[in-house]
């Protein structure tokens, strides 16, 4: 997309802003103020906090990983439940509260992208809930490795649109999606799935996604007295683990530590450069292009991450590892055996990096895993990884 136009706001050091074309900005524009006027209206909140409790089953648990904890021998281990979440990960936090916005807006039909497929899952879900339009834009590779995902939006009543320009990727879909809201942005609104984007996108996800640390935190402090060592989550674009840290970034004795997958490596080997709208760390190729990943967990394949992750990592305020495929593999299996939860593929690079710092510490350290998401989805995949 061209850079035709720099917005002042929506910063996190040098990264974020807003490179759009005039048109779209406009419509940016209008999206912040709404948001701006409603996320503090009482009964926009009122609303969004029945949804959460009766729709989506909030508040989840911090479950102590007792059995993990003990094999590992080391920092006591909690989990995040977003697990436990209607349609089972984090993503409707943030389909939620953007739908409830666009009600509000007066849109009559929304349009996202998805590569796993949970938050086209998750964005569906919302739409037939709130009886609104829905068209979901899918890289043609993750619809094939997603099939049940893609079945399962079409249970929902949505239409989905496989994307096979470029490399048929989530971050194809994404530039389909902007597309479709130039075109139609009269009647459409654009739910955005993670923590990435022009303004207000980052800091309108974070909001919604924030509602994980305001629980955890208030969790830990009942359970432990205390606030944790590290919280660890894993970062794809990151608006689980924005979500996860928001109320610790403020707290400097809690570490912060996203995990990315060896095979997508952004914030490890990425470089400043704007991509679909925003300034970020990210991955490009030899041509200055966005470069093609291939993580085994298809939520974490996109070659940047949110502008505030990459403040945040060149601030030195939060970590930023790596853990390959089959350590994730491993981690799948262990939670599932120890504790009687299969992880998503993406939670499982949080999990595995996790043990491999409960082993150092000690025993009066406390870890806070986010459990982005359930690992149902990726049964059939592991199955297949394993017995291949
Ligand atoms: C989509 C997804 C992710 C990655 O997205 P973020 O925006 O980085 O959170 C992680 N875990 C699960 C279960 C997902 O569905």
């Amino acid at each position: 997309m061209e850079n035709t136009s720099v917005a002042s706001k929506g910063y996190f050091g040098e990264f974020g802003g807003s490179f759009v074309p005039e048109e779209l900005q406009t419509v940016l524009d209008e999206l912040e103020e709404q948001f701006l006027k409603y996320k503090d209206d009482p009964d926009f909140i009122t609303e969004y906090k029945y949804y959460l409790k009766e729709y989506i089953g909030r508040e989840n648990p911090l479950t102590f990983a007792q059995n993990l904890t003990k094999k590992v021998n080391g920092a006591k281990i909690y989990l995040k439940r977003e697990d436990l979440n209607h349609t089972g990960a984090h993503k409707i936090n943030n389909a939620l509260g953007q739908i409830l916005l666009a009600k509000r807006m007066g849109a009559k039909r929304i349009i996202a992208e998805t590569g796993a497929g949970q938050h086209g899952v998750a964005t569906a879900t919302a739409c037939a809930m709130f009886g609104m339009e829905c068209v979901i834009y899918m890289g043609k590779l993750d619809t094939e490795r997603q099939a049940l995902n893609v079945f399962r939006m079409e249970l929902l009543g949505a239409k989905v649109v496989p994307v096979s320009k470029g490399q048929g990727r989530l971050k194809d879909a994404v530039d389909e999606a902007l597309g479709d809201l130039v075109q139609n942005y009269t009647n459409t609104f654009y739910l955005l799935g993670s923590a990435v984007g022009p303004h207000p996108y980052p800091t309108m996800v974070k909001h919604f996604q924030s509602i994980i640390s305001e629980e955890s935190k208030r969790q830990i402090i009942e359970k432990e007295g205390k606030l944790p060592t590290a919280i660890i989550a894993c970062a794809g674009g990151g608006s689980n683990a924005i979500g996860a840290f928001a109320h610790y970034i403020d707290e400097k004795n809690v570490r912060l530590i996203g995990v990315e997958p060896a095979e997508a490596p952004t914030l490890t080997e990425g470089v400043p450069a704007v991509i679909h709208g925003f300034k970020c760390i990210t991955l490009l190729d030899e041509n200055g292009e966005p470069k093609p990943t291939y993580s085994i967990a298809a939520g974490l394949d996109y070659p940047g991450i949110g502008p505030e992750h990459s403040f945040l990592k060149t601030s030195g305020r939060a970590d930023y590892v790596t853990i390959t495929g089959q350590e994730a593999l491993e981690a799948f299996q262990l939670l599932s055996k120890t504790e009687g939860i299969i992880p998503a593929l993406e939670s499982s690079h949080a999990v595995a990096y996790a043990i491999k710092l409960a082993k150092e510490l000690s025993k009066d350290d406390l870890l806070i895993v986010n459990l982005s998401g359930r690992g149902d989805k990726d049964v059939e995949q592991v199955f297949d990884m394993i017995n291949k």
